[in-house]
């Protein structure tokens, strides 16, 4: 990592621009080492810029000091004019200019003031009044596993009928008519819940009736239920005398015969028998999911689980030259590992030892700086296996007449103890290792809490960025303690919705907890800073349909009127808000907020161009935004075909 560093610190000498030596000192983690030299020259960089004249940023609302140390004494790479520039600097300011030089922004402000860095060479791009932002940085997401779902026979989360859904998977048959008769069709993300009509019933049969003898499993989106045919259920040796396992079920016809529907750990035998994929299989899943990335428009991700697999393919996709988003990994530290927690975390500084490239640099990197510890499971029905403070509900009346009381379940106990999940918290800061928790009921979050606490308690200066993912119940005494903290919400916003998943827990919640579900605005209006994860593949990657929910907390028009109007009370976010919580304050979260996530002098060029102004359009369309270009470090890593005015 030093020795990186210092490639940096050589290169910018011999540039010799102003702005680049004020770059030499963002490039630096705070992880690095840093000898006593580089500190100096990083003090009389800080000197320089504050003794600098303010100047060539008249397009902002005022003018950023960085601004000032820009040097045009060099021609930009690129420039770009005339634009509504969205900086999400610390004062949300906008701009029409700015320009790149080797990688990085060198001017933000003014048509005007982008002037002086035009040369022969300059690409000029006139964006003709469209929107630019900082690239979107997604804070929590599983790129392999929905990287391998892209390549899969997908039923992309539909609604669909069972004719429709039997056609679909008709053409992944027909398509690859030259698999043999025995090899498996994997069919995924499948939007049981919303087959229609309402209520309609899939079985085994709908499978059998396809033109093939191949077995055929199909797993729903929300990765609790699988649909297999007759072949497959065979195969997996599931027949009437097979007993339900714990944590399973085997949906049975009135003959006791499965009906293929299977549940949870019943379907866990098709893991054995469906192929394991090939490591070509797995870089052509990282790279799938860095393209479906790339076009929404994100350039930096954390991989929330990361097993040993999607290091290995990202790297392998970085050395091939197609990494074109800083990829940020998690491994994960179980709970079987607490009778060695030291242990657990020097596995994982020898997983970043293995694999991370150190400071964030102009071409993208691997990045292993988080540690992902589950806590417990989900709140959504029927799992219930979120931990919460108070019980779920249970019904004491009959499915007539539904009588809710108070039940004797809270979940599972967390999945750490408090003790454990101190020492774990505490080692991780140790080794300068940010813990990414999951916690999803308000159990789990105030666990999580307590264990930040102790951490702070333990290593009150260091720079430690805990994030508690997820947090769809919370308990409203524990909002003010992640500013306090220093916790960091990492949100789902698509989740913040009526939708078959929230609305689905009104009976086991009660009125209360509803009013609160998915309490983003609430933890901004407690001063947390939210960052955005999307979670994806548990949803499709649709980074504006989410990020519209962030701001509007309604579904889809499409959606139906069961789902219409508002979900519960918290009044949501505004929109400069959801634009942050994608960019600059998930760029915190992962520790590069230093080097991007904003549009300021002096950090890589990580951004995109859009095809409307998500400030400006009505609310619900913010969902409809298209990407017309991603740039990461000064390079265009995608461009929409045939886009009129950019270019
Ligand atoms: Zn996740």
């Amino acid at each position: 990592m030093i020795g990186q560093t210092i490639s940096n610190y050589r290169i910018v000498i011999k540039l010799g621009g102003a702005c680049k030596v004020c770059a030499l000192a963002l490039d630096w983690s705070h992880r690095v080492p840093r000898p006593r030299w580089a500190l100096l020259v990083q003090a009389v960089v800080l000197v320089l810029v504050a003794l600098a004249p303010k100047a060539q940023a008249q397009g902002l609302t005022t003018p950023p000091a960085a601004a000032a140390t820009s040097s045009s004494s060099s021609p930009a790479d690129r420039v770009y004019r005339n634009g509504v520039i969205f900086t999400a600097d610390a004062r949300n300011r906008t701009a029409e200019a700015l320009a790149i030089r080797d990688g990085r922004i060198v001017y933000v402000g003014s048509n005007q003031g982008v002037a002086p860095f035009v040369g022969a060479a300059t690409a000029s791009v006139d964006l003709k009044g469209q929107f630019l932002m900082p690239g979107l940085v997604d804070g929590h997401m599983h790129p392999l596993e929905a990287g391998l779902k892209l390549l899969k026979c997908s039923l992309n989360y539909e609604s669909l009928t069972i004719a429709e859904m039997q056609q679909r998977i008709q053409i992944c048959l027909d398509h690859s008519a030259s698999e043999d008769a025995n090899a498996w069709l994997d069919v995924v993300s499948w939007f049981q819940e919303s087959m229609r009509p309402a209520g309609v019933k899939t079985s085994r049969a709908t499978l059998d009736a396809l033109k093939t003898t191949r077995p055929i499993l199909v797993t729903s989106s929300f990765g609790h239920t699988a649909l297999a045919n007759t072949r497959a259920l065979a195969l997996a040796r599931i027949t009437a005398s097979t007993p339900d396992r714990i944590g399973g079920k085997i949906w049975r016809d009135d003959h006791g015969e499965p009906t293929g529907l299977l549940e949870d750990s019943a379907y866990g035998v098709f893991s054995d028998l469906l192929p394991k994929p090939t490591d070509a299989e797995y870089v052509a899943a990282a790279t799938a999911a860095l393209k479906a990335m790339s076009r929404q428009g994100i350039t930096s991700f954390l991989d929330a689980a990361a097993p040993s697999e999607s290091m290995s393919a990202f790297t392998a996709v970085r050395r091939a030259g197609g990494l074109t988003a800083r990829a940020h990994f998690a491994p994960v530290i179980e709970p079987k590992e607490a009778g060695d927690l030291p242990g657990a975390v020097a596995r994982v500084v020898a997983v970043a030892k293995q694999y991370d490239d150190g400071a964030i640099a102009r071409s993208p990197g691997i990045t292993v700086r988080n540690a992902k510890l589950f806590l417990d499971g989900v709140i959504a029905a029927p799992a219930l296996t979120g931990a919460v403070r108070e019980p779920y509900l249970m019904n004491a009346g009959t499915a007539e007449k539904p009588h809710w009381v108070p039940g004797p379940s809270r979940g599972p106990a967390v999945y750490f103890s408090a003790d454990a999940l101190a020492t774990v918290l505490v080692e991780l800061g140790r080794a300068g290792i940010d813990p990414h928790m999951h916690a999803d009921g308000d159990g789990a979050v105030h666990a999580a809490l307590d264990g930040i606490e102790a951490l702070r308690k333990a290593r009150p200066t260091a720079d430690i960025r805990p994030a508690i993912a997820h947090d769809e119940i919370v308990e409203p005494a524990d909002f003010p303690r992640y500013k306090l903290l220093g916790a960091i919400p990492v949100l789902s916003f698509q989740w913040e919705k009526p939708a078959g998943d929230t609305l689905g827990l009104t009976n086991y919640f009660g009125p209360a907890r509803m009013k609160i579900l998915e309490p983003a605005g609430l933890l901004a209006a407690a001063g947390a800073r939210i960052a955005f994860g999307s979670d994806w593949p548990v949803d499709k990657l649709d980074e504006w349909f989410a990020l519209k929910v962030g701001v509007t907390r309604t579904n889809a028009p499409s959606a139906g009127p069961e789902y219409s109007g508002r979900l519960g009370d918290d009044p949501g976010l505004s929109r400069e808000a959801v634009l942050r919580a994608a960019t600059i304050d998930a760029a915190y979260e992962l520790h590069e907020d230093e080097a991007t996530g904003s549009i300021e002098v002096g950090k890589f060029a990580d951004l995109i161009v859009l095809d409307r102004n998500p400030l400006k359009v009505p609310a619900e369309e913010i969902a409809k935004i298209q990407v017309l270009e991603t740039v990461v470090g000064g390079n265009i890593v995608y461009e929409a075909s045939a886009v009129p005015g950019v270019r």
